[in-house]
């Protein structure tokens, strides 16, 4: 039997395009214009570092400018290349819609080992990438917003928006330009964990519908549940810290670059985390059972696989062989269009990455409006607030006294009660928010559709109907 090709990164992204695609009836032509690329900038700059000249190669991607500004994130990693920027750059459009920020779908990238320089050659590379993208309006608070990605965080989106702000000495929006920058230099709370949250809000939700929990071969609620997490970054730390914290879950395999640890007592995430920091890597953990082939992890028998690290991790090759339950994926594109085909047949439920790793960019949005608002979500109301609660309070105080009634609010309650929303609260509300939308909008085409199987397909659905509503909207 001829071997199965696996597609490409963006291959994966059309074929799963085409598969929802083939359930809807666009008018012709607009379906191709939806799914092409619209544009690919490739800069290759020199910088001068330690005595020489080094040349960097990077891209930014324009998928869709339905809407804008376009919005995505910019990568910093030796596997950055056209394709993979553009499948990116692809599923930033989908995600958008899906989760209904008012963006185009971008993506950048800039192939670089972050882990070879030290914090000053990287402001230098940083900053002459900005300036080489903001030059050409790639970087602007109305048309192409970046943010963090793979390789990139807080520092990075920081040097990028002061290398703008210095090219655009007047423009009173500037911070406007980048999201994802520390909350001291513009940024937001609760952006650095956003899509962690997120991942964690998606879960939340589906332990909400009998239905679906049941069609995972799982039941009950998220406590107890037995956890595998490939990459302990940004997303996967903070999926796997509130998971494991808050929900009860138990984390009983960490997958990183260089091997993995598992203990099916759950291991300590916090302790793992620090332990990353100071030594780069899991090896040479004690608390916990080191294995070498960290991908073979991807397959023990557990409830629900996080892949958290890169694309193209379940494919043709081990998709027969995973055994959980519920892949819910954090990271963009990490099962293959192949390997999906496998799993659905197997009747793996999996959550797609266009929702479940939507927390970012809608926190990147709450960010966006507050730059462009200069002002802190909460500021003006929420001494208000408290003043009302307040008023509440007294009044319900002195009726207790009037008739002469022996009931008291706890005080607990009164405290909580009291309190006016600060930022953090806001951020989060409105995040659990938007995954619950989310996830109810896929869900509904889900369960609805006789010809829809599961929720990638659901969810694309959503997404293009959305997309070609806005082209039908305003044209071209
Ligand atoms: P990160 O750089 O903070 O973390 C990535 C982690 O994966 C690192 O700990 C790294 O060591 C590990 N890793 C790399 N290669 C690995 C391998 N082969 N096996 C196991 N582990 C490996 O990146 P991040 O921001 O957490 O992004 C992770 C994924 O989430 C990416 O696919 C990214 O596109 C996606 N994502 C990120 C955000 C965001 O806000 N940062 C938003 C949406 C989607």
């Amino acid at each position: 039997m001829a071997q199965k090709k696996e597609p490409s990164f963006r291959q994966s992204v059309d074929l799963m395009f085409n598969r929802a695609v083939a359930l809807m009836d666009l008018p012709p032509g607009l379906e191709q214009k939806i799914k092409v690329c619209n544009a690919t900038y490739t800069v290759r700059f020199g910088v001068r570092l330690r005595g020489q000249i080094q040349t960097f190669t990077g891209y930014r991607s324009v998928h869709s400018e339905h809407m804008e500004p376009v919005k995505g994130g910019i990568r910093y990693s030796m596997g950055v290349n056209q394709d993979e920027v553009e499948a990116l750059a692809a599923l930033m459009t989908y995600k958008c819609a899906l989760v209904e920020t008012p963006f185009g779908g971008a993506k950048g990238g800039l192939c670089i080992d972050p882990r070879q320089y030290d914090e000053h050659e990287l402001e230098q590379i940083t900053r002459r990438f900005a300036y080489e993208l903001a030059k050409r309006d790639l970087i602007h608070p109305s048309q192409n917003v970046p943010a963090p990605d793979m390789g990139t965080g807080e520092r990075e989106m920081a040097w990028i928006a002061d290398q703008y702000a210095r090219m655009n000495t007047t423009e009173i929006n500037a911070r406007a330009c980048v999201t994802g920058k520390p909350l001291h230099g513009g940024g937001i709370a609760g952006r650095v964990e956003a899509t962690g949250r997120g991942v964690q809000y998606a879960l939340h939700e589906f332990f909400r519908h009998p239905e679906d929990i049941a069609q995972a071969g799982l039941a009950g609620t998220l406590d107890g549940k037995r956890v595998v997490v490939q990459g302990l970054g940004n997303v996967g730390y903070h999926a796997a810290s509130f998971l494991a914290a808050e929900d009860g879950a138990k984390v009983i395999g960490i997958i990183e670059r260089d091997g993995a640890l598992v203990d099916e007592n759950g291991l300590d995430v916090e302790a793992v985390h620090q332990w990353i920091s100071n030594h780069g890597g899991v090896s040479g953990y004690a608390d916990a059972t080191y294995v070498e082939d960290g991908a073979k992890i991807l397959e023990i028998d557990c409830d629900i696989l996080i892949p958290a690290a890169l694309e193209g991790v379940i494919n043709l090759s081990n998709a027969a062989k995973i055994s959980a339950k519920l892949i819910i994926e954090a990271a963009n594109g990490p099962v293959t269009a192949g390997a999906d085909d496998i799993l659905r047949e197997r009747g793996v439920v999996i959550i797609p990455d266009l929702f479940a790793n939507g927390g970012g960019v809608t926190v990147s949005y709450f960010e966006w409006v507050k730059n462009l608002s200069h002002i802190r979500f909460g500021r003006m109301q929420r001494r208000q607030e408290e003043a009302r609660h307040q008023l509440v309070f007294n009044e319900l105080e002195s009726l207790s006294d009037q008739t002469k009634s022996e009931w008291r609010l706890s005080p607990d309650f009164k405290q909580k009660y009291l309190r006016g929303a600060d930022e953090l609260e806001l951020v989060r509300s409105g995040l659990d928010d938007t995954m619950r939308a989310a996830y109810q909008s896929m869900r509904e085409v889900w369960h609805g559709r006789e010809d829809v199987g599961d929720l990638r397909v659901a969810a694309y659905l959503v997404a293009i109907g959305r997309v070609a509503d806005s082209y039908r909207a305003k044209g071209l």
